[in-house]
C-alpha cells in the first residue's frame, strides 16, 4: 500500500509528487503547503479544508453522464438534481454547492423546517426545492410561502395525513399551492449499511392503496394538476445496483399508472440519493459494484423502456445525491502529537569498531533482507536476539551491544512485516499487532469522524508528506479525547503503515479524506472538543487562495454554547487568582493575561503541534 490506496479512493483528485500529496488540479498546491500557511497564523489543532472545485467536478460528472445517457437512449425527459441539505448544512459547504451548481440550476432538498428555511434562503430562483420527511401544518404552510415567493418547490408527502393537511392549508389561504410529490413505499429495498429506506416495512412512503386514495382526494378538491412528482430513495451508499433497478421498475410503473389515471401534470420521477463513494484504501470496488456511467445509463434506459411499453410520456429525472456530490470536497488534517512506543530508530545505532559476531550478522541480515529471504532472515534475527539476550545476562556483551541488537531486530521485523504485508504469515500477524505504533492525533474522532465511531465506516487516511520513503510502522491512531472509543485501531486485514518520525525535529500531518458528507453535523462535542477550524481553498492556474475562515470555537464559547455563562466563568477564575497569596502583582497580572489568552483559544492541544 505504498500510495495509501490513492488510486482506489481519490478519483484522481490528488496525486503524489515530490513525496507530498498534492491537488491534481491547476497549480497543484500540496496539502502540506496549504496547512503550513494556515498554521503560520498561530492556528492549532485539526483543520478542515474545503475544495469547491471538487464539488463542481462531481456535479459536472453527474450531469454529463445523465445528459449523455438521455441522448444515447433517445430519451425525451430532462435531467435535474437537488442537493439534500442533511448531508452537509454548513454555510461554506452549501455555498460551494449552490455556486458551483449555478450553471446547472442545481437545487436543494430539505427534510426539516430548519432545512426548508435554509433552502428558501439559498436556492437560486428557477432551481428546484424538494421537501421530504415528516411535515406538520406549519412546515406545509412554509411550503406554500416558498411557492408564493416564487420558488419552484415540490412537497413530497410521506403519508395521506400530509396530503389532507395540504388540502386544508390550500382551502384556508390564498397562497400559491406548491407542487405535490408522492413518496412511494417500495416493495424492494436497497443494499449496504444504510439500506433501511425501502422495503415493505420502510419508515417512509405510501402504499399502492394509499396512492389510489391520494389521487381520489386530489381529484375531489381539483388539485390533481399539482401532482408532479413520484419519489423514492432506497438508502445511502448503495453497494449494489440491482435493488435500484427493481425500485425503478416499481416507481416507473406507478408513474405510468398514475398518468393513465388522469394525473396529466405528473412529469417527474425523483430517484433520491444513494450513489456510493469509494472509501476503501485496499481493494477496488468493495464499496459498490457499478460506475456512474452504468448508474445513469440504467436509470435512463429502464425508465424509457417502461414508458415506451405503456405508451406514456417520458418523465424528467431528478436525483438527490448528497454523499456523491460533497464527500470528496472536504479533507481533515490533523497534526500527530506523539508516537507512543519506544524509539528503535536506526540513527540511534552506535556500533563499535569491533562488534560481537552475532551483531555483525544482524547488520548483514538487516542490509540484505528481501522479499525472497525475509521469513528465513526474520527467524535468524529472532534466534540471534535470544542468544544475544543470554550473552548479556551472562555478562559477555554490554548495554550498547544490547541496544544495537534491539534496534536491528526491530528494524528487521518491521521490514519483514512490510515486505509481507500483502500476504502475511500467522507469525507475522502476531508480531505486527504486538509491535504497532500508536500515533496520538490532535483531533476528536467523535467530532470529526462520527461515522467511524458509530458505524465503523472507514475513511481514507494518509500522511501529507514523507511519501517517497516507505512507511514501516503498523499504526493505530488515538485521538485526544479521554474515551477509549476515540481510537482507530490497527486492522491486520486492512493495515495502515505510517512513518517513523522524530516529532522533536519535525511535524507530521495526517489527512483524512472523503469526509465532506454527513460527518460535520453528526459530529459531537464529546469532552467539549469543538469543530475544527475550517478554510475554503480556491485553486487557480498559478496559485491558490485561502478564504472563508471559520476558527474553531474558543473554550469560553463552547462552555457558553451548552448553557454556561462565559462572563461569569471568566470573572470567577479571575477573582480566585486575584485573591490568591504569595505571588507579586506583576506575576498576577502576567498570569491573568495568560488565562485570558487560554480561554479565548480552542481546546485542542498546542504543545509543539
Ligand atoms: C439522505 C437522503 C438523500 C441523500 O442520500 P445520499 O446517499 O447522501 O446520496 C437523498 N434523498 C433523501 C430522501 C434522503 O433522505
Amino acid at each position: 500500500m505504498k500510495n495509501f490506496g490513492l488510486n482506489i479512493w481519490s478519483n484522481q483528485n490528488f496525486i503524489i509528487e515530490d513525496g507530498q500529496i498534492k491537488l491534481n488540479y491547476k497549480s497543484m498546491p500540496s496539502l502540506l503547503e496549504i496547512t503550513q500557511q494556515i498554521r503560520s497564523n498561530e492556528v492549532r489543532g485539526p483543520i478542515l479544508l474545503r475544495f469547491p472545485h471538487l464539488i463542481k467536478k462531481q456535479i459536472r460528472s453527474l450531469y454529463t453522464y445523465f445528459d449523455n445517457a438521455i441522448k444515447v437512449n433517445n430519451y425525451k425527459g430532462t435531467f435535474h438534481a437537488v442537493f439534500p441539505l442533511k448531508v452537509n448544512q454548513f454555510p461554506y459547504a452549501v455555498e460551494a454547492v449552490t455556486q458551483q451548481g449555478k450553471e446547472f440550476n442545481y437545487g436543494l432538498e430539505a427534510g426539516s423546517k430548519a432545512e426548508l428555511i435554509l433552502a428558501m434562503d439559498k436556492t437560486p430562483k428557477g432551481s428546484n426545492i424538494t421537501v421530504n420527511g415528516f411535515k406538520d401544518k406549519e412546515m406545509i404552510t412554509l411550503g406554500f410561502i416558498a411557492a408564493q415567493s416564487g420558488h419552484n418547490i415540490t412537497l413530497t408527502i410521506e403519508g395521506l395525513g400530509e396530503l389532507e393537511t395540504i388540502i386544508e392549508v390550500a382551502r384556508e389561504c390564498k397562497l400559491k399551492v406548491p407542487n405535490i410529490g408522492i413518496r412511494v413505499r417500495l416493495h424492494s429495498s436497497g443494499s449496504g449499511t444504510w439500506a433501511k429506506s425501502g422495503g415493505i416495512d420502510a419508515k417512509f412512503g405510501l402504499t399502492a392503496t394509499e396512492i389510489i386514495e391520494a389521487v381520489k382526494l386530489l381529484k375531489e378538491v381539483d388539485l390533481l394538476s399539482k401532482l408532479s412528482m413520484i419519489h423514492f430513495h432506497i438508502g445511502s451508499q448503495m453497494s449494489d445496483i440491482a435493488p435500484l433497478k427493481k425500485a425503478l421498475r416499481e416507481a416507473g410503473n406507478i408513474y405510468a399508472e398514475l398518468r393513465k389515471m388522469g394525473a396529466k401534470e405528473l412529469d417527474n420521477i425523483n430517484i433520491g440519493g444513494g450513489l456510493a463513494v469509494e472509501y476503501d484504501q485496499h481493494t477496488h470496488s468493495s464499496s459498490r459494484n457499478y460506475s456512474i456511467d452504468e448508474f445513469s445509463s440504467s436509470v435512463v434506459f429502464l425508465l424509457g423502456e417502461i414508458m415506451n411499453a405503456k405508451n406514456v410520456k417520458h418523465p424528467n429525472i431528478f436525483t438527490e445525491s448528497g454523499r456523491f456530490i460533497v464527500a470528496s470536497h472536504a479533507v481533515l488534517i490533523t497534526p500527530v502529537l506523539e508516537l507512543f512506543t519506544q524509539d528503535y530508530q536506526e540513527k540511534l545505532l552506535n556500533f563499535k569498531t569491533s562488534n560481537p559476531p552475532l551483531i555483525e550478522e544482524l547488520i548483514e541480515l538487516n542490509k540484505l533482507l528481501s522479499n525472497q529471504n525475509c521469513i528465513e532472515y526474520l527467524h535468524d534475527a529472532l534466534d540471534h536476539m535470544e542468544s544475544l539476550l543470554t550473552l548479556f545476562d551472562l555478562g559477555y556483551i554490554d548495554l550498547q551491544d544490547r541496544s544495537n541488537a534491539e534496534i536491528l531486530v526491530h528494524n528487521i521485523i518491521k521490514k519483514a512485516l512490510y515486505l509481507k504485508s500483502a500476504n502475511p504469515t500467522d507469525e507475522l500477524e502476531q508480531l505486527q499487532v504486538k509491535l504497532q505504533e500508536r500515533y496520538l492525533i490532535n483531533a476528536s474522532v467523535f467530532q470529526s469522524l462520527p461515522d467511524y465511531w458509530g458505524l465503523g465506516q472507514h475513511f481514507p487516511v494518509m500522511p501529507l508528506h514523507h511519501l517517497n520513503t516507505i512507511p514501516l510502522r503498523a499504526a493505530s491512531l488515538w485521538d485526544i479525547t479521554c474515551d477509549s472509543d476515540g481510537e482507530i485501531g490497527f486492522n491486520p486485514e486492512k493495515p495502515l503503515y505510517l512513518h517513523d518520525i522524530n516529532l522533536d525535529e519535525e511535524d507530521y500531518f495526517l489527512g483524512f479524506f472523503n469526509i465532506g458528507a454527513y460527518q460535520e453535523t453528526l459530529g459531537m462535542n464529546h469532552n467539549l472538543f469543538t469543530r475544527p477550524s475550517e478554510y475554503t481553498i480556491v485553486v487557480d492556474d498559478t496559485s491558490y487562495t485561502i478564504t472563508n475562515e471559520v476558527e474553531s470555537k474558543s473554550i469560553l464559547e463552547i462552555l457558553n454554547s451548552i448553557g454556561y455563562d462565559k462572563e461569569n466563568i471568566f470573572q470567577k477564575l479571575k477573582m480566585d487568582l486575584a485573591n490568591s497569596d504569595f505571588i507579586t502583582e506583576t506575576e498576577k497580572n502576567d498570569t491573568l493575561s495568560k488565562l485570558d489568552t487560554f480561554l479565548k483559544q480552542n481546546g485542542y492541544l498546542r504543545t509543539t503541534n
